[in-house]
């Protein structure tokens, strides 16, 4: 199913919708080796999960200042187990798309997915992290993960749910993400790959040499990923690519989310300002820098800039200023 059947079956408005991240818990049924928020890390341990109630007035509140889209993230939100009732609810309460952003362990189980679907969740996002189980289950450190998330998707497929894989970008897998984006698009007949580059925080900000992998040797794979989607003539639904900022690959700069400051990211809907999703944030505050360079950018005035960790590492080196906005795009988002 394509962004357009989506949106007409579902009734989804045209323009983009203000999003609810509801991050209903800090545990999780995996170990990805990049993850930044494993339960496992400081910064994450003796987190609780939201407690029902909150969630529900998260909902109801956000629902009534504009949002109309809810993402129930986590951790990992299908071990949270009030997450079917939560689901009823926001069906309930009139939000016209209903996301459940997973790893894809539980909603393997048939009955599981089932269950979901018929409480309303319409939409879901799917991490996987190779074509293979040997890549995949070596990123999760989950022996079995990769059937299992295969098989979510071929269920989430038959109970007609609008599908998106998200995969995060390390030293681990960069070189595959041509093949991977091929596999994912004619797999999971989606036309929404998300492909994430590592973030310079977490687990993956403590052993860099071994997770993260340089822009500028990602880059020939990414453009070569890019071309997977014009090779099948599969327009994007959306922006794909994160955590890049358009010097990086200026050509592809429309295809690019999350770099922008975030009185231009006014699609996510933040019910509380201490409830900020963790996305957000690693777009906006301390996290970021620029260069004295940027401001020759033509970006410079919107650009949030690039991770301090990654140029504390690599350098400044990539970040350069681009002239001029280019305007040939190998591929355009429905939703840009
Ligand atoms: S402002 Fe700086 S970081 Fe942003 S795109 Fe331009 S050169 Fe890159």
């Amino acid at each position: 199913m394509d962004i357009r059947e989506a949106a007409r079956k579902f009734g989804w408005p045209k323009s983009r919708m203000k999003v609810c991240e509801l991050t209903l818990n800090y545990a999780c049924n995996a170990r990805c080796v990049f993850c930044y928020s494993s339960p496992d890390m400081e910064e994450w341990k003796g987190k609780d999960d939201m407690r029902y109630r909150q969630a529900a007035d998260y909902l109801m509140f956000s629902y009534r200042n504009g949002a109309r889209m809810v993402q129930f993230i986590g951790g990992e939100p299908t071990i949270y187990p009030e997450l079917p009732k939560l689901v009823r609810l926001a069906k309930k309460i009139g939000y016209p798309a209903i996301q459940v952003i997973s790893n894809g362990i539980n909603l393997g189980d048939r009955a599981y997915a089932s269950e979901l679907a018929a409480c309303g969740m319409n939409t879901a996002s799917i991490s996987i992290h190779g074509d293979n189980a040997a890549m995949h289950d070596a990123v999760t450190g989950i022996k079995g993960s990769f059937k299992k998330a295969v098989r979510a998707c071929g269920n989430l497929l038959d109970l007609g749910v609008y599908l998106n894989i998200n995969t995060a970008i390390t030293a681990l897998n960069y070189r595959q993400l041509p093949a991977f984006t091929g596999f994912a698009l004619d797999n999971f007949r989606t036309d929404s790959v998300h492909l994430i580059a590592a973030h310079f925080t977490g687990a993956a900000g403590r052993s860099p040499e071994k997770l993260i992998v340089r822009y500028s040797l990602q880059a020939p794979y990414l453009r070569e990923a890019i071309a997977a989607f014009g090779r099948r003539r599969v327009r994007p639904a959306f922006r794909f690519l994160s955590n890049y900022v358009p010097c990086l690959l200026p050509e592809h700069a429309n295809l690019m989310k999350d770099w922008e400051l975030p009185d231009r990211d006014d699609d996510l809907f933040l019910p509380e300002e201490k409830h900020v999703g963790r996305m957000y944030a690693m777009v906006t505050d301390k996290l970021r820098a620029k260069a004295e360079t940027c401001s020759r950018c033509v970006y410079n005035g919107v650009c949030a800039g690039f991770e301090k960790n990654y140029a504390a590492h690599f350098g400044r080196g990539e970040f350069r200023p681009v002239s001029g906005k280019r305007t040939i795009f190998a591929v355009r988002p429905v939703h840009g």
